[in-house]
């Protein structure tokens, strides 16, 4: 098992199993970091190289989460827009978050060239295009701020990708890279200069014992001075639980009939947003796109998602073969910026990185870069800006309340939506029900083989009750994004222990 769904993505073939030694555990660190993908590795190594004792994590292996289904643009622009950032956080702050996230591209390319990690790293011009009238009075309020917060974006009459605009920006100074070959290189040299990795050991809980943290972890408990929680969320119950909402969005990686790959990176301006970039692996070149994103679990119909994306693609290029399909999974933070510093409701060294939306290779290696300085020199000029304590009553509340409303609306409804059947022999091969049987609800899938798995319907993190996702065949929960396997082994934190099982045959 390499990454958190049945899909495989471009990047996953790059994944390479670590070793995993229990006895790692019976030393004491300086940083412990918990969770491999791109916000974790690049913690592990900044903290390493100043001579930080470090021990990484893993649940699973390396890119198992959101890092392995990424499609790895890196941006100096974000989900967030500059218009929204200067209205809600002032103009100041929008320049420092270009300045974040410039400074990420340039830790990227340093880290490329010190390490010589050969990932594919390349930098290219992004283009914004609108597709109707509002989308463009979206653009122009989007191309005045970005100038304004120091991200230079400006009209231009050609798109590089053969759809039809009604107007278009580009921005310069944009890259892409392969992502797990990248950690990858990070990793090798972490693990080169003396950082430790242990991998299938899962974090439970962390806690304060006089003046040490104690990680209780699946393999045993280990001792440190700090931790970090790389895990995209962090588990446990925390005030980022209800700040942070769980979305999907899905990818697709194609060949072109005609061979002509856009040198560029695109994003249209639709709720939600298309993107599309170009990337040659294993010689070979793709054009990946992605979008359709849905909150998680709203809907059973995974596959519809994909098949939207497809339809989608298809319209504007001239596809010769769809190679790979995958989806994934980020998190939208209420007031649009990530949260990265002190866990709040923890003790003072325990810090998270977490609501990257779909800007987590900027804001991972952002985050890590803040963590160390945090960790090594007590202050990150950033520290402020992305505090996970901060409260932006004003311009979080709309999508609070909203979120938050759907989470309630799950935590009752889903208990009636529930099917009775008499016997497990009443679903298909391949088919997924919450069944009621014998007054107990459960979640069943009957996989291709015809053998049943029966667990519980109920999420180990907050209660909520989880929905199955077809195309990755998991059991996702639509309050906080936990997602399980289909034998209930937890595939996406919050949650850190399985779904309850049942034996079919009782
Ligand atoms: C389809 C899609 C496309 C995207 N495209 C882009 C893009 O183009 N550009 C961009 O900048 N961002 C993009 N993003 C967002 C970006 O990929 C993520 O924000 C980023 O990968 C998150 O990295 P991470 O290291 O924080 O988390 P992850 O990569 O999810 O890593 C967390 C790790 O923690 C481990 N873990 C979890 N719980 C525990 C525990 N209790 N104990 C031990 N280990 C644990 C997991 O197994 C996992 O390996 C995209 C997201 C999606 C869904």
């Amino acid at each position: 098992m390499y990454r958190d769904g049945a899909n495989k993505s471009l990047w996953q073939a790059e994944i390479k199993k670590y070793s995993s030694m229990a006895e790692l555990l019976n030393d004491s660190y300086d940083v412990v970091i918990i969770g491999a993908g791109i916000t974790g590795v690049t913690s592990a190594l900044n903290l390493q190289k100043q001579n930080r004792k470090c021990l990484l994590v893993e649940s699973a292996n390396i890119g198992f989460g959101t890092t392995g289904g990424t499609t790895a643009h890196l941006n100096n622009f974000f989900d967030a827009t500059y218009s929204d950032v200067i209205k809600d956080f002032g103009l100041d702050n929008a320049k420092l978050l270009a300045r974040g996230g410039n400074e990420a591209i340039d830790i990227i390319r340093q880290n490329i060239n010190a390490y010589g990690i050969d990932c594919g790293f390349a930098e290219k011009t992004g283009y914004l295009f609108s597709l109707d009238e509002k989308q463009t009075k979206e653009l122009d309020d989007i191309i005045e701020a970005s100038n304004e917060a120091g991200v230079p974006m400006k009209e231009v009459q050609e798109n590089p990708f053969p759809i039809p605009y009604d107007k278009i920006a580009e921005v310069p100074g944009q890259a892409q890279f392969h992502p797990i070959q990248y950690i990858r290189g990070l990793l090798d040299q972490y693990l080169a200069i003396g950082g430790k990795m242990i991998e299938e050991c899962r974090a439970l809980e962390v806690e304060k014992q006089e003046e040490e943290l104690v990680v209780i972890t699946t393999l045993g408990i280990v001792k440190c001075k700090n931790v970090i929680y790389a895990t995209h969320i962090p588990p446990g119950k925390n005030v980022l639980h209800f700040r942070n909402a769980p979305y999907r969005s899905y990818a697709l990686a194609v060949k072109l009939r005609n061979g002509i790959y856009p040198d560029a990176l695109g994003y249209d301006l639709c709720e939600p947003y298309h993107y599309y970039r170009c990337q040659e692996v294993d010689g070979e070149q793709y054009l990946i796109a992605g979008g359709e994103d849905h909150k998680t679990g709203e809907t059973e119909n995974t596959e519809a998602s994909f098949q939207k994306l497809e339809a989608y693609v298809l319209k504007y290029f001239d596809v010769s073969e769809i190679v790979y399909r995958w989806s994934s999974q980020y998190y939208e933070p209420v007031d649009g910026l990530p949260y990265i510093g002190q866990l709040p409701g923890n003790p003072d060294n325990v810090y998270v990185s977490t609501g990257y939306n779909g800007n987590g290779m900027i804001f991972g290696t952002l985050g890590a870069q803040i963590l160390s300085d945090l960790i090594v020199h007590g202050e990150s000029a950033y520290a402020q800006l992305f505090s996970p304590a901060r409260v932006k009553p004003v311009a979080g509340f709309t999508s609070f309340v909203k979120e938050n409303a759907n989470v309630v609306k799950h935590l009752v409804m889903d208990k009636i939506t529930v099917e009775k059947i008499q016997s497990l022999t009443e679903l298909n091969d391949n088919e997924a029900k919450v069944v009621k049987y014998n007054g107990e609800t459960m979640a069943v899938f009957k996989d291709a083989r015809g053998r049943v798995h029966v667990l519980s319907h109920t999420c180990t993190h907050l209660g909520c009750n989880v929905v199955w996702n077809e195309s990755e065949l998991s059991w996702d929960c639509p309050c906080h994004g936990s997602r399980f396997g289909i034998d209930g082994e937890v595939l996406t934190a919050p949650a850190v222990k399985g779904l309850d099982k049942f034996s079919p045959e009782e």
